[in-house]
């Protein structure tokens, strides 16, 4: 079998699936409060659609695949669609990014389901902030649903806090701490830059090392060592004696392209070689005019090939991206 090998010689064996552009939260860096264009309901893939690519990316060499969005719990029929993906063989890893508002409901079924585990994403512990940040009150409902995924095993259950400097840095400890409570795995992320994060400036981005000594002032960190689960972009540590971890993603300040293996499928058919880059390659057409797997297998390979060496935030070039994490499927 020929694997998906790019022309850097990095292997791709990571499918993150974006299912909707849909989302019952609005958070700022993210999408506007108001009029964000949707896709026409016939642009999105259907379930078979999608499933029809994971199969296809399994065979040519895929262990790893992410759900995501928009906010994947509101869409119909995502349980079934777990169902369907995860008893795909030579699949090894399959998990979920939420909000998390609707995941106390669906945690048992999606593990039923064969989901693996979750990721939440949260960045604040206040409530009027977490308002602030996502236009909705659904603070308890999002820690609620840590509680419900830990409880029915789709662990390590890992919480992505972003960070933006000025707005809610000073809760990072307050964050870090949770890992000495909860078996968390807290992961600090860099703010990054994309067309609904208007605001965005690099000073408002807090390299993950600053994060790190901000931390260590408090307490000091270890390394994890077993990296069981997969090493992916966090760099992993822990307190002694906690029972979760913490861990830093830094797409910004240290760049981890070259150990990349992932692409991107948006929920409008297209894959994206990069989060940052706006090259992508149409799959839609080929899925519906009748073309055999040959030719998805096909496309498949020139996406891969034409995947970029690294994204450029911190070159003078870079540009916003033109989508925003909501359509590329963060
Ligand atoms: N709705 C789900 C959620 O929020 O987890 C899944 C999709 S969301 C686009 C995926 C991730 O992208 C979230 O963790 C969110 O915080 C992150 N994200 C969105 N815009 C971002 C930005 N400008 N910088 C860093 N992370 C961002
Ligand atoms: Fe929705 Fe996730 Fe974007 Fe927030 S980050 S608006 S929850 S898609």
């Amino acid at each position: 079998m020929n694997g998906l090998i790019d022309s850097y010689e990095r292997k791709i064996d990571y499918l993150r699936i974006s299912i909707t552009d849909r989302c019952n939260l609005r958070c700022v860096y993210c999408m506007p409060a108001e009029g964000i264009e949707l896709a026409e309901s016939s642009a999105i893939l259907r379930y078979e659609e999608l499933l029809r690519v994971a199969r296809i990316a399994v065979s040519r060499g895929v262990t790893k695949m992410r759900i995501t969005g928009g906010e994947p719990l509101v869409r119909k029929g995502i349980v079934e669609f777990v169902t369907d993906l995860s008893s795909l063989k030579g699949l090894k890893d399959l998990s979920l990014t939420t909000n998390g508002v609707l995941l106390q409901e669906f945690a048992p079924r999606l593990k039923e389901a064969g989901l693996k585990r979750v990721n939440v994403s949260l960045d604040s512990l206040k409530r009027d902030r977490f308002l602030k940040i996502t236009r909705g009150d659904n603070l308890n409902q999002v820690l609620a649903g840590l509680e419900e995924a830990r409880k029915v095993g789709l662990t390590p259950v890992k919480v992505n806090m972003v960070v933006i400097k000025g707005f809610n840095d000073d809760e990072i400890i307050d964050f870090a701490m949770m890992s000495k409570t909860k078996p968390y795995h807290i992961r600090f992320i860099e703010y990054m830059p994309f067309n609904a994060s208007e605001g965005w400036q690099k000073d408002k981005c807090i390299p993950a090392r600053e994060l790190k000594e901000m931390i260590e002032r408090v307490e000091p960190l270890e390394p994890v060592t077993d990296l069981t689960g997969g090493a992916g972009p966090a760099r992993r540590f822990r307190f002694r004696g906690a029972p979760g971890e913490v861990g830093f993603i830094s797409p910004v300040s240290e760049h981890f392209c070259g150990s990349c293996n992932r692409l991107r499928l948006t929920s409008d058919g297209k894959i994206r070689m990069c989060l940052f880059s706006d090259d992508e390659v149409d799959i839609r057409n080929a899925l519906r005019d009748g073309s055999p797997d040959k030719v998805i297998e096909d496309l498949l390979f020139k996406a891969v090939m034409s995947k970029p060496m690294r994204h450029h935030i911190n070159d003078n070039v870079f540009k916003n991206c033109s989508r925003t994490m909501s359509l590329i499927g963060g």
